[in-house]
């Protein structure tokens, strides 16, 4: 792995720069590059964390057996996404015309304009700020169910990690991992385990944004920064180790990937049928 240009300090604990799809696709990405020869030249595969040039390994909605991700898809544009379905009822590009020519909505440019959030005129809206810190109640009840949700995905996803870390380490089903960290385990366990909404922290915002948009971590991101990031990292140390031909994390993929569209979906109904509700929907 090269070592990161720039913009790697403030991506866990701040919203990552979302301003046009190449910056957003960088910072979910922590601006790491990977030479070729990192790449899975020689085996075919790369682990899930390494991002980089023709890797195909971190990208997990590109491992789908589907390409029916189209919330997933959208988020991933970054905050562009705000102006298209299903953030609006409309999708960009209006029906063909009479020549038969699909135009774009008026105001299609207005897409790259950094806004406030229309609920809460607080905070830069993005899917970052509706995920973890909109005061607007009506994204604070979305909140509580985007977690309501994420915790028994997470503790499923931690399992299936488990399992393809061991297929990739060729070690006994049942046998320890090695390289994880027993405090960080426990930790993660604890998170996992605890009933309702966990309080909001950097760590907590970091996990609720980067699994929305289904984009595995390496655990150095977790562990170069205070404060202690033990969930963050215990994923991040098996997205290190995790690297299978792509047939076999497909069904994980699809997985993530499906809870994701899912989730990103639900949040952007809210902030609709709360902007209609005011009689502020785009
Ligand atoms: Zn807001």
């Amino acid at each position: 792995m090269g070592d990161p240009p720039v913009g790697f300090d403030s991506i866990p604990t701040g919203p990552p720069p979302a301003m046009g799809s190449l910056n957003h696709f960088r910072s979910l990405s922590f601006w790491l590059h990977a030479v070729p020869r990192d790449l899975g030249d020689r085996v075919g595969h790369t682990p899930l964390s390494t991002p980089g040039p023709g890797s195909s390994s971190w990208n997990i909605p590109s491992l789908t057996t589907d390409a029916r991700r189209p919330s997933l898809l959208a988020a991933r544009q970054g905050t562009q996404c705000l102006s298209n379905w299903p953030f609006t009822r409309e999708r960009y590009i209006a029906a063909p015309n009479a020549d038969g020519l699909a135009i774009p909505r008026q105001n299609y440019g207005d897409r790259f304009a950094a806004r406030l959030c229309r609920l809460c005129n607080s905070e830069q809206e993005s899917v970052y700020h509706f995920a973890n810190s909109c005061p607007c109640p009506a994204m604070q009840a979305a909140r509580a169910d985007l977690w309501a949700s994420a915790l028994p995905f997470m503790r499923d996803l931690l399992g299936r990690l488990h399992e393809l870390a061991r297929r990739t380490l060729r070690l006994h089903p049942q046998a320890p991992i090695p390289g994880l960290s027993a405090a960080d385990s426990v930790a993660t366990v604890q998170l996992l385990n605890a009933p309702g909404t966990p309080p909001r922290t950097p760590e907590t915002n970091f996990l609720a944004y980067w699994l929305l948009m289904a984009a595995p971590w390496p655990a150095r991101v977790a562990s170069e920064h205070a404060p202690w990031q033990p969930v963050a990292r215990t994923f991040g140390a098996l997205f290190d180790i995790v690297s299978l031909p792509h047939s076999r994390v497909r069904d994980l993929a699809n997985f993530w990937s499906n809870w994701a569209d899912k989730r990103i979906f639900a949040l952007a109904r809210a902030r609709l049928i709360e902007l209609e509700a005011r009689g502020e929907a785009a």
